[in-house]
Protein backbone atom coordinates (compact mmCIF):
# COMPACT_ATOMS: atom_id res chain seq x y z
CA UNK A 1 0.00 0.00 0.00
CA UNK A 2 2.93 2.35 1.04
CA UNK A 3 3.95 2.29 -2.84
CA UNK A 4 0.57 3.29 -4.26
CA UNK A 5 1.08 6.44 -2.20
CA UNK A 6 0.97 9.54 -3.78
CA UNK A 7 2.31 13.32 -3.79
CA UNK A 8 -0.33 16.22 -3.68
CA UNK A 9 -0.31 19.68 -3.03
CA UNK A 10 -3.47 21.50 -1.54
CA UNK A 11 -4.86 23.82 0.04
CA UNK A 12 -6.49 24.86 3.83
CA UNK A 13 -8.81 26.95 5.15
CA UNK A 14 -10.66 27.54 7.97
CA UNK A 15 -12.81 30.10 10.02
CA UNK A 16 -13.66 30.10 13.84
CA UNK A 17 -17.15 32.14 15.05
CA UNK A 18 -18.87 32.51 11.88
CA UNK A 19 -22.63 31.70 11.87
CA UNK A 20 -21.76 31.51 7.81
CA UNK A 21 -18.72 29.29 8.36
CA UNK A 22 -19.63 26.67 5.62
CA UNK A 23 -20.56 29.63 2.91
CA UNK A 24 -17.39 31.49 4.21
CA UNK A 25 -14.88 28.26 3.79
CA UNK A 26 -16.72 27.32 -0.03
CA UNK A 27 -15.02 30.91 -1.07
CA UNK A 28 -11.98 30.47 0.51
CA UNK A 29 -11.49 27.22 -0.86
CA UNK A 30 -12.85 28.49 -3.98
CA UNK A 31 -9.65 31.06 -3.98
CA UNK A 32 -6.86 27.86 -3.67
CA UNK A 33 -8.04 26.30 -5.99
CA UNK A 34 -4.46 26.45 -7.63
CA UNK A 35 -3.32 24.79 -5.00
CA UNK A 36 -5.33 21.61 -5.70
CA UNK A 37 -8.87 21.48 -7.59
CA UNK A 38 -9.14 17.61 -7.81
CA UNK A 39 -11.46 17.12 -4.83
CA UNK A 40 -12.59 18.98 -2.07
CA UNK A 41 -14.37 18.88 1.32
CA UNK A 42 -15.72 21.04 4.25
CA UNK A 43 -16.27 19.86 7.64
CA UNK A 44 -18.15 21.97 10.42
CA UNK A 45 -18.91 21.84 14.00
CA UNK A 46 -22.17 22.62 15.53
CA UNK A 47 -23.65 21.53 19.10
CA UNK A 48 -20.67 18.98 19.62
CA UNK A 49 -21.68 17.43 15.93
CA UNK A 50 -19.34 17.20 13.33
CA UNK A 51 -20.91 17.74 9.77
CA UNK A 52 -18.92 16.52 6.93
CA UNK A 53 -19.38 17.32 3.00
CA UNK A 54 -16.99 15.90 0.36
CA UNK A 55 -16.40 15.27 -3.42
CA UNK A 56 -14.08 14.65 -6.38
CA UNK A 57 -13.98 17.48 -8.81
CA UNK A 58 -13.83 21.33 -8.36
CA UNK A 59 -15.39 23.01 -5.28
CA UNK A 60 -18.11 24.74 -7.39
CA UNK A 61 -18.76 21.20 -8.69
CA UNK A 62 -18.55 19.51 -5.35
CA UNK A 63 -20.79 21.58 -3.42
CA UNK A 64 -23.50 22.81 -6.35
CA UNK A 65 -25.96 21.89 -4.37
CA UNK A 66 -27.65 24.31 -2.25
CA UNK A 67 -28.59 21.82 0.25
CA UNK A 68 -25.11 21.00 0.84
CA UNK A 69 -24.59 24.04 2.55
CA UNK A 70 -27.67 23.84 4.32
CA UNK A 71 -26.53 20.71 5.49
CA UNK A 72 -22.99 22.04 6.81
CA UNK A 73 -24.04 23.93 9.98
CA UNK A 74 -22.17 25.70 12.53
CA UNK A 75 -20.08 28.75 13.30
CA UNK A 76 -16.39 27.02 13.15
CA UNK A 77 -15.39 25.31 9.71
CA UNK A 78 -12.57 23.37 8.13
CA UNK A 79 -12.15 22.99 4.52
CA UNK A 80 -9.17 21.59 2.01
CA UNK A 81 -8.95 21.51 -1.57
CA UNK A 82 -6.25 18.86 -3.05
CA UNK A 83 -4.27 17.65 -5.93
CA UNK A 84 -3.01 13.93 -6.57
CA UNK A 85 -0.93 12.28 -9.02
CA UNK A 86 -1.95 8.56 -9.45
CA UNK A 87 -4.62 6.28 -8.77
CA UNK A 88 -5.41 7.41 -5.44
CA UNK A 89 -6.72 10.30 -5.91
CA UNK A 90 -10.12 8.59 -4.55
CA UNK A 91 -13.14 9.58 -2.52
CA UNK A 92 -11.27 7.74 0.41
CA UNK A 93 -8.25 10.33 0.29
CA UNK A 94 -10.20 13.12 0.70
CA UNK A 95 -9.60 15.37 3.20
CA UNK A 96 -10.08 16.89 5.92
CA UNK A 97 -10.39 13.40 7.39
CA UNK A 98 -12.22 12.92 10.67
CA UNK A 99 -12.02 10.40 13.12
CA UNK A 100 -14.12 9.50 16.29
CA UNK A 101 -12.96 7.74 19.28
CA UNK A 102 -13.63 7.66 22.89
CA UNK A 103 -11.49 10.95 23.85
CA UNK A 104 -12.03 13.00 20.79
CA UNK A 105 -13.85 14.15 17.65
CA UNK A 106 -11.53 15.41 15.12
CA UNK A 107 -11.00 16.72 11.73
CA UNK A 108 -7.85 17.36 9.80
CA UNK A 109 -6.76 19.11 6.56
CA UNK A 110 -3.25 18.87 5.35
CA UNK A 111 -0.59 21.11 3.19
CA UNK A 112 2.40 19.33 3.37
CA UNK A 113 4.48 15.50 2.98
CA UNK A 114 5.87 13.90 5.91
CA UNK A 115 9.19 12.50 5.63
CA UNK A 116 8.76 9.57 8.12
CA UNK A 117 5.68 8.41 7.27
CA UNK A 118 6.73 4.81 6.05
CA UNK A 119 8.43 4.48 9.74
CA UNK A 120 5.51 5.85 11.85
CA UNK A 121 3.26 3.92 9.80
CA UNK A 122 4.78 0.51 10.00
CA UNK A 123 4.79 1.48 14.03
CA UNK A 124 1.03 2.29 14.03
CA UNK A 125 0.66 -0.66 12.21
CA UNK A 126 2.13 -3.31 14.21
CA UNK A 127 0.61 -1.81 17.08
CA UNK A 128 -2.66 -2.55 15.46
CA UNK A 129 -3.94 0.92 14.30
CA UNK A 130 -6.38 0.23 11.53
CA UNK A 131 -5.85 2.67 8.44
CA UNK A 132 -8.39 4.08 6.11
CA UNK A 133 -6.77 5.57 3.48
CA UNK A 134 -3.46 5.91 1.26
CA UNK A 135 -2.23 8.97 2.85
CA UNK A 136 -0.06 9.94 5.45
CA UNK A 137 -2.05 12.62 7.27
CA UNK A 138 -3.86 9.75 8.40
CA UNK A 139 -1.32 9.29 10.71
CA UNK A 140 -1.16 12.21 12.49
CA UNK A 141 -4.56 11.34 13.47
CA UNK A 142 -3.74 7.86 14.82
CA UNK A 143 -1.20 9.39 16.19
CA UNK A 144 -3.01 11.67 18.30
CA UNK A 145 -5.64 8.57 19.55
CA UNK A 146 -2.52 6.61 20.69
CA UNK A 147 -0.96 9.97 22.54
CA UNK A 148 -1.57 9.71 26.74
CA UNK A 149 -1.72 13.34 27.30
CA UNK A 150 -4.50 14.62 29.40
CA UNK A 151 -5.79 17.41 26.51
CA UNK A 152 -6.72 17.45 23.01
CA UNK A 153 -4.80 20.33 22.58
CA UNK A 154 -1.85 18.24 24.44
CA UNK A 155 -2.54 15.24 22.52
CA UNK A 156 -2.16 16.98 19.36
CA UNK A 157 1.19 18.84 20.13
CA UNK A 158 2.49 15.06 21.31
CA UNK A 159 1.29 13.95 17.52
CA UNK A 160 3.44 16.99 15.98
CA UNK A 161 6.18 15.84 17.79
CA UNK A 162 6.66 12.87 16.57
CA UNK A 163 6.26 13.58 12.56
CA UNK A 164 8.66 14.93 10.22
CA UNK A 165 8.95 17.03 6.90
CA UNK A 166 6.75 19.65 6.30
CA UNK A 167 3.05 20.19 7.30
CA UNK A 168 1.01 23.12 7.20
CA UNK A 169 -2.30 21.67 9.43
CA UNK A 170 -5.65 22.47 10.38
CA UNK A 171 -7.50 20.22 12.99
CA UNK A 172 -11.22 20.71 13.77
CA UNK A 173 -12.85 19.66 17.29
CA UNK A 174 -16.37 20.20 18.43
CA UNK A 175 -14.94 23.63 20.23
CA UNK A 176 -11.97 24.46 18.42
CA UNK A 177 -9.79 24.67 15.74
CA UNK A 178 -6.37 24.05 15.92
CA UNK A 179 -3.47 25.07 13.25
CA UNK A 180 0.41 24.14 13.04
CA UNK A 181 2.66 24.39 11.61
CA UNK A 182 6.20 22.75 11.18
CA UNK A 183 9.17 24.47 12.39
CA UNK A 184 11.09 24.35 8.85
CA UNK A 185 7.84 26.77 7.72
CA UNK A 186 8.03 24.88 4.01
CA UNK A 187 4.49 25.83 3.26
CA UNK A 188 2.94 28.94 4.22
CA UNK A 189 -0.22 29.63 6.21
CA UNK A 190 -2.06 33.11 7.18
CA UNK A 191 -4.16 34.04 10.00
CA UNK A 192 -6.60 36.51 9.99
CA UNK A 193 -9.94 38.59 10.67
CA UNK A 194 -13.16 38.44 9.36
CA UNK A 195 -15.54 40.28 11.88
CA UNK A 196 -15.69 38.41 14.86
CA UNK A 197 -14.10 35.58 13.65
CA UNK A 198 -10.46 33.99 13.13
CA UNK A 199 -9.39 32.63 9.47
CA UNK A 200 -6.84 30.26 8.71
CA UNK A 201 -5.58 30.00 5.34
CA UNK A 202 -2.61 28.86 2.95
CA UNK A 203 -2.75 31.82 1.48
CA UNK A 204 -4.34 35.72 1.88
CA UNK A 205 -5.68 34.88 -1.66
CA UNK A 206 -8.27 33.40 0.62
CA UNK A 207 -9.27 36.47 2.98
CA UNK A 208 -9.50 39.38 0.12
CA UNK A 209 -12.20 36.99 -1.60
CA UNK A 210 -14.09 37.08 1.81
CA UNK A 211 -13.14 40.41 3.03
CA UNK A 212 -10.84 39.30 5.76
CA UNK A 213 -8.10 41.20 7.67
CA UNK A 214 -4.22 40.03 7.12
CA UNK A 215 -3.05 39.19 10.63
CA UNK A 216 0.18 37.44 10.64
CA UNK A 217 1.95 33.74 9.32
CA UNK A 218 1.29 31.20 11.52
CA UNK A 219 4.81 31.33 12.78
CA UNK A 220 7.03 28.41 11.52
CA UNK A 221 6.52 25.55 15.11
CA UNK A 222 4.01 27.20 16.37
CA UNK A 223 0.60 25.41 17.73
CA UNK A 224 -2.51 27.88 17.59
CA UNK A 225 -5.92 26.96 19.77
CA UNK A 226 -8.64 29.30 18.44
CA UNK A 227 -11.21 28.98 21.35
CA UNK A 228 -14.46 31.15 22.19
CA UNK A 229 -11.48 32.15 24.77
CA UNK A 230 -9.55 33.28 22.41
CA UNK A 231 -6.22 32.32 20.55
CA UNK A 232 -3.20 30.21 22.57
CA UNK A 233 -0.04 29.50 21.30
CA UNK A 234 2.49 27.44 21.64
CA UNK A 235 6.13 26.31 20.09
CA UNK A 236 6.52 23.07 20.89
CA UNK A 237 9.34 21.68 18.49
CA UNK A 238 13.09 21.84 18.70
CA UNK A 239 13.99 25.18 16.87
CA UNK A 240 15.54 24.89 13.02
CA UNK A 241 16.85 27.60 10.71
CA UNK A 242 13.69 28.55 8.53
CA UNK A 243 13.36 26.62 5.36
CA UNK A 244 10.80 28.36 3.28
CA UNK A 245 9.75 26.83 0.08
CA UNK A 246 11.12 28.84 -2.59
CA UNK A 247 9.25 27.54 -5.35
CA UNK A 248 6.13 29.00 -3.67
CA UNK A 249 7.32 32.50 -4.72
CA UNK A 250 8.62 31.13 -8.29
CA UNK A 251 5.09 29.23 -9.41
CA UNK A 252 2.83 27.67 -6.55
CA UNK A 253 1.60 31.30 -4.83
CA UNK A 254 -0.91 33.63 -6.39
CA UNK A 255 0.93 36.53 -7.08
CA UNK A 256 -1.62 38.60 -5.19
CA UNK A 257 -1.19 36.70 -1.78
CA UNK A 258 1.08 37.88 0.73
CA UNK A 259 3.15 34.37 2.36
CA UNK A 260 6.40 34.33 4.03
CA UNK A 261 5.89 37.74 5.43
CA UNK A 262 6.19 39.03 1.04
CA UNK A 263 3.95 39.94 -1.72
CA UNK A 264 4.28 37.11 -4.27
CA UNK A 265 4.05 39.72 -6.87
CA UNK A 266 6.94 41.71 -5.47
CA UNK A 267 9.22 38.64 -5.51
CA UNK A 268 8.19 37.10 -8.69
CA UNK A 269 8.96 40.61 -10.27
CA UNK A 270 12.03 40.37 -8.91
CA UNK A 271 12.71 37.13 -9.94
CA UNK A 272 12.28 38.55 -13.66
CA UNK A 273 14.46 41.67 -13.52
CA UNK A 274 17.80 39.23 -11.55
CA UNK A 275 17.15 37.10 -14.93
CA UNK A 276 17.18 39.91 -17.23
CA UNK A 277 20.08 40.98 -15.81
CA UNK A 278 21.97 37.52 -15.70
CA UNK A 279 20.40 36.85 -19.25
CA UNK A 280 20.03 40.01 -21.47
CA UNK A 281 19.61 39.35 -25.24
CA UNK A 282 18.91 41.50 -28.22
CA UNK A 283 14.67 41.45 -29.30
CA UNK A 284 11.75 42.97 -30.12
CA UNK A 285 9.48 42.06 -27.32
CA UNK A 286 9.24 39.64 -24.77
CA UNK A 287 6.39 37.61 -24.04
CA UNK A 288 5.67 34.81 -20.59
CA UNK A 289 3.58 31.92 -20.56
CA UNK A 290 0.42 32.76 -19.25
CA UNK A 291 -0.35 33.08 -16.37
CA UNK A 292 2.18 31.74 -13.70
CA UNK A 293 5.37 33.54 -15.87
CA UNK A 294 3.44 37.01 -16.27
CA UNK A 295 4.62 38.52 -13.40
CA UNK A 296 8.61 37.68 -13.81
CA UNK A 297 7.94 39.14 -17.52
CA UNK A 298 6.94 42.38 -16.28
CA UNK A 299 10.28 42.22 -14.28
CA UNK A 300 12.42 41.36 -17.19
CA UNK A 301 10.49 43.31 -19.13
CA UNK A 302 11.02 46.81 -17.11
CA UNK A 303 14.59 45.27 -16.68
CA UNK A 304 15.99 44.84 -20.50
CA UNK A 305 13.54 48.16 -21.23
CA UNK A 306 12.52 45.72 -23.66
CA UNK A 307 8.34 45.77 -24.79
CA UNK A 308 6.21 43.27 -22.92
CA UNK A 309 3.62 42.00 -25.34
CA UNK A 310 1.04 39.20 -24.89
CA UNK A 311 1.58 36.45 -27.74
CA UNK A 312 -0.30 33.52 -25.98
CA UNK A 313 -3.51 33.17 -24.90
CA UNK A 314 -3.90 30.68 -22.37
CA UNK A 315 -7.49 28.65 -22.65
CA UNK A 316 -8.51 29.35 -18.64
CA UNK A 317 -10.91 26.46 -18.90
CA UNK A 318 -7.88 23.74 -18.94
CA UNK A 319 -5.97 23.06 -15.92
CA UNK A 320 -2.58 24.04 -15.25
CA UNK A 321 -0.06 21.68 -17.41
CA UNK A 322 1.71 21.00 -14.11
CA UNK A 323 -0.76 19.44 -11.89
CA UNK A 324 -2.32 17.37 -14.55
CA UNK A 325 -2.44 14.02 -12.96
CA UNK A 326 -2.18 12.61 -16.56
CA UNK A 327 -0.02 11.69 -18.55
CA UNK A 328 -2.08 11.10 -21.85
CA UNK A 329 -3.83 14.64 -20.76
CA UNK A 330 -0.56 16.62 -21.00
CA UNK A 331 0.65 15.26 -24.61
CA UNK A 332 -2.47 16.87 -25.54
CA UNK A 333 -2.73 20.00 -23.74
CA UNK A 334 -0.10 22.51 -24.90
CA UNK A 335 -2.09 23.26 -28.49
CA UNK A 336 -5.63 23.29 -26.40
CA UNK A 337 -4.34 25.29 -23.74
CA UNK A 338 -1.79 28.23 -25.52
CA UNK A 339 -2.83 29.81 -28.72
CA UNK A 340 0.00 32.34 -30.35
CA UNK A 341 -1.17 35.63 -31.15
CA UNK A 342 0.48 35.74 -35.06
CA UNK A 343 0.16 39.70 -35.05
CA UNK A 344 2.30 40.04 -31.87
CA UNK A 345 4.89 37.19 -32.95
CA UNK A 346 5.10 37.48 -36.73
CA UNK A 347 9.01 38.10 -37.84
CA UNK A 348 9.79 39.20 -34.80
CA UNK A 349 13.09 38.41 -32.09
CA UNK A 350 10.70 37.16 -28.93
CA UNK A 351 12.28 36.38 -25.53
CA UNK A 352 9.86 34.06 -23.84
CA UNK A 353 9.84 33.67 -20.61
CA UNK A 354 8.88 30.49 -18.16
CA UNK A 355 9.17 30.22 -14.64
CA UNK A 356 10.03 26.58 -14.98
CA UNK A 357 10.86 23.42 -16.99
CA UNK A 358 10.36 20.05 -15.85
CA UNK A 359 10.51 17.61 -18.20
CA UNK A 360 11.00 20.37 -21.33
CA UNK A 361 8.21 18.78 -23.27
CA UNK A 362 6.17 21.18 -22.77
CA UNK A 363 8.69 24.33 -23.52
CA UNK A 364 9.45 22.51 -26.97
CA UNK A 365 5.66 22.53 -27.56
CA UNK A 366 6.23 26.02 -26.88
CA UNK A 367 8.91 26.84 -29.20
CA UNK A 368 7.12 25.15 -31.91
CA UNK A 369 3.61 26.96 -31.55
CA UNK A 370 5.83 30.45 -31.61
CA UNK A 371 8.14 29.69 -34.51
CA UNK A 372 5.06 28.22 -36.59
CA UNK A 373 2.98 31.73 -35.93
CA UNK A 374 6.24 33.37 -37.56
CA UNK A 375 8.89 34.15 -34.51
CA UNK A 376 12.23 35.10 -36.28
CA UNK A 377 14.39 34.35 -33.11
CA UNK A 378 13.08 32.49 -29.83
CA UNK A 379 15.04 33.22 -26.57
CA UNK A 380 14.10 31.02 -23.95
CA UNK A 381 14.18 32.39 -20.13
CA UNK A 382 13.43 30.77 -16.84
CA UNK A 383 13.06 32.44 -13.73
CA UNK A 384 14.55 30.05 -11.73
CA UNK A 385 17.35 27.47 -11.58
CA UNK A 386 17.40 24.21 -13.59
CA UNK A 387 15.59 21.37 -11.10
CA UNK A 388 17.77 18.81 -10.79
CA UNK A 389 16.07 16.47 -7.73
CA UNK A 390 12.37 15.78 -6.44
CA UNK A 391 10.40 17.31 -3.60
CA UNK A 392 9.88 15.55 -0.41
CA UNK A 393 7.85 18.61 1.17
CA UNK A 394 4.69 18.59 -0.34
CA UNK A 395 5.31 19.16 -3.83
CA UNK A 396 4.15 16.84 -6.52
CA UNK A 397 7.30 16.52 -8.87
CA UNK A 398 8.18 14.00 -11.27
CA UNK A 399 11.19 11.49 -10.91
CA UNK A 400 15.10 12.72 -11.19
CA UNK A 401 14.82 10.72 -14.58
CA UNK A 402 11.87 12.41 -15.68
CA UNK A 403 13.65 15.88 -15.04
CA UNK A 404 15.18 17.56 -17.80
CA UNK A 405 17.21 19.38 -15.80
CA UNK A 406 18.77 16.61 -13.77
CA UNK A 407 19.92 14.79 -17.02
CA UNK A 408 21.13 17.26 -19.46
CA UNK A 409 23.27 20.53 -19.69
CA UNK A 410 21.63 24.22 -20.19
CA UNK A 411 22.89 23.88 -24.00
CA UNK A 412 21.47 20.06 -24.37
CA UNK A 413 18.41 21.14 -23.32
CA UNK A 414 18.74 24.48 -25.39
CA UNK A 415 18.90 22.49 -28.28
CA UNK A 416 16.10 19.92 -27.10
CA UNK A 417 13.46 22.57 -27.05
CA UNK A 418 14.74 23.56 -30.15
CA UNK A 419 15.07 27.45 -29.13
CA UNK A 420 17.83 30.09 -30.16
CA UNK A 421 19.36 30.66 -26.80
CA UNK A 422 18.19 29.37 -23.20
CA UNK A 423 19.07 31.06 -19.85
CA UNK A 424 17.84 29.73 -16.45
CA UNK A 425 18.29 31.98 -13.02
CA UNK A 426 21.36 31.39 -11.50
CA UNK A 427 20.90 29.39 -8.19
CA UNK A 428 23.23 32.40 -6.00
CA UNK A 429 21.05 35.14 -8.01
CA UNK A 430 17.81 33.44 -6.88
CA UNK A 431 18.58 32.96 -2.97
CA UNK A 432 20.50 36.71 -2.50
CA UNK A 433 17.51 38.16 -3.66
CA UNK A 434 17.93 41.95 -1.84
CA UNK A 435 14.09 41.89 -1.29
CA UNK A 436 13.71 38.90 1.05
CA UNK A 437 16.70 40.00 4.07
CA UNK A 438 17.11 37.33 6.60
CA UNK A 439 14.66 34.31 5.10
CA UNK A 440 16.18 31.60 4.65
CA UNK A 441 14.81 29.02 2.05
CA UNK A 442 14.66 24.91 0.76
CA UNK A 443 15.78 25.07 -3.05
CA UNK A 444 16.13 21.31 -2.43
CA UNK A 445 15.16 20.89 -6.04
CA UNK A 446 17.63 23.08 -7.18
CA UNK A 447 20.34 22.46 -5.57
CA UNK A 448 19.81 18.49 -4.55
CA UNK A 449 20.49 20.14 -1.17
CA UNK A 450 17.79 19.14 1.61
CA UNK A 451 17.46 21.44 4.71
CA UNK A 452 16.45 17.97 6.45
CA UNK A 453 17.07 14.44 5.77
CA UNK A 454 15.01 12.48 2.97
CA UNK A 455 13.51 9.35 2.20
CA UNK A 456 15.94 6.83 0.16
CA UNK A 457 14.61 7.07 -3.13
CA UNK A 458 13.35 3.79 -4.64
CA UNK A 459 14.48 3.48 -8.32
CA UNK A 460 11.72 6.07 -10.75
CA UNK A 461 9.23 5.95 -7.47
CA UNK A 462 9.58 7.53 -4.18
CA UNK A 463 8.49 5.60 -1.32
CA UNK A 464 6.11 7.47 0.71
CA UNK A 465 3.05 9.26 1.13
CA UNK A 466 2.09 12.86 0.64
CA UNK A 467 -0.87 15.54 1.41
S1 LIG B 1 12.42 20.81 -2.73
FE1 LIG B 1 11.79 22.52 -4.06
S2 LIG B 1 9.55 22.42 -4.20
FE2 LIG B 1 10.21 21.14 -2.45
S3 LIG B 1 10.08 22.48 -0.66
FE3 LIG B 1 12.16 22.60 -1.41
S4 LIG B 1 12.14 24.34 -2.86
FE4 LIG B 1 10.03 23.76 -2.48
Amino acid sequence: MLEAMIHDKCGVFGIFGNKKAAELTYLGLYALQHRGQESSDIVTSHNGKINLHKGMGQVSEVFSNPRVMTRLVGDIAIGHTRYSTTGASSLINIQPFVITNRLQKLAIAHNGNLTNSIELHQRLDSKGSIFQTTSDTEIILHLTAVSIQKTRFERVCDALTKIRGAFSLLFLTENSIIAARDPYGFRPLVLGQFKNAYVIASETCAFDLIGAKYIREVEPGEVLEITRRGLKSTFPFKKTKHAFCIFEYIYFARPDSKIFGENVDKVRRRLGRLLAREHPTEADIVIGIPDSANTATLGYSEESGIRFEIGLIRNHYVGRTFIDPHQKIRDLDVKVKFNPVRGVLKDKRVIVVDDSIVRGTTSKKLVKIIRDAGAKEIHFRVSSPPIISPCFFGIDMPTKKELIGANMSVKEIEKFIEADSLGYLSLEGMLNMPSLPDTTFCAGCFSGKYPMKVPEINGSKLKLGSD
